[in-house]
């Protein structure tokens, strides 16, 4: 029996694109290759950035492209408990303090807290209006990525666990529902490299083993930008699914040996053929979806 858990985690704050289609796809790809699990966990921790419907518009699209995922959904939502109890764990292990700082005000003083954050864990019934930041003791962190191979990237800011406005944050919540799914091997975009850091940081604090990560590359249009939201990304069209798969294999360069009549036999092939060296060792990736 496989051991290999994998996922794919989206924040529901839109449909998906082809980026985050891709995102999916290359993780089901190693997750079905090393005849693994493949998790799906929506990610709406920060309720703000949530927009309505757009997990249903996500499960629809994987759906529609038979990627389809072991075992319940989670959603990061219904899982507070998890992360409060990993927050007492880490306060009662000297890992946090209540900080009144501003991203803007942190900026502006170069990384210096104001003289009123004294950085000290301080009585429970002061904390209105401050921020629960996890305390870096070491700046400096490497991992054998899966795919970019030695990585060390410098951490420098204490980062927050919990928001000010009572949310958790996306670094505890990820961590935390990464340990409680027995999450072995964590296969995303580029764009998160910044966070490995600290998501390794929590495991050390946690005294969890951290599972393998892995990078890909992330989707930019012909601008260099990545597809997003923000970019304006089509949201991927449901009725041409098998369209949107050869398009994303042949960005992969996969050569599959016949043309697939249906999704399910087209990710068939793309299982028995693939092999994680299809997924270049760069940040980034240009791809201009046909319309
Ligand atoms: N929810 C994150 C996103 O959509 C991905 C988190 C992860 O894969 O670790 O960008």
């Amino acid at each position: 029996m496989s051991l290999y858990r994998g996922r794919f985690a989206p924040s529901p704050t839109g449909p998906l694109h082809s980026g985050s289609l891709f995102a999916a796809l290359v993780s089901f790809l190693e997750a079905r290759s090393n005849q693994g699990k493949w998790l799906l966990r929506i990610e709406n921790v920060d309720a703000q950035r949530e927009q309505a419907n757009a997990h249903r518009s996500i499960i629809e699209t994987l759906q529609a492209h038979s990627l389809i995922w072991d075992e319940e959904i989670s959603f990061q939502s219904e899982r507070s408990h998890l992360y409060e109890h990993a927050l007492k764990q880490l306060a009662d292990q000297q890992y946090t303090f209540q900080c009144p700082c501003s991203r803007k005000q942190l900026k502006e003083r170069n990384g210096v807290h104001l003289e009123t954050c004294n950085k000290q864990t301080i009585n429970q019934k002061e904390l209105v209006n401050f921020a629960t930041k996890f305390k870096l003791l070491k700046t400096e962190f490497s991992w054998e990525d899966g795919i970019l191979g030695k990585k060390h990237i410098t951490c420098q800011n204490d980062f927050v666990l919990k928001r000010k406005e009572g949310f958790y944050a996306y670094q505890l919540a990820v961590v935390c529902d990464d340990i409680a799914q027995n999450i072995t091997h964590i296969v995303r975009g580029s764009d998160l490299l910044d966070s490995t850091p600290m998501q390794l940081a929590l495991y050390n604090a946690l005294k969890v083993p951290p599972p393998k990560f892995s990078h890909f590359p992330v989707l930019v249009n012909s601008q260099n930008q990545k597809l997003s939201k923000q970019t304006f990304a089509q949201a991927v069209n449901n009725h041409t699914p098998l369209k949107n798969l050869l398009e994303l294999f042949t960005l992969l360069k996969l050569p599959l040996p016949q043309k697939p009549s249906t999704t399910e036999e087209a990710l068939k092939m793309a299982i028995k053929l693939w092999d994680k060296h299809y997924i270049p060792a760069t940040n980034t990736l240009k791809h201009m979806p046909s319309v």
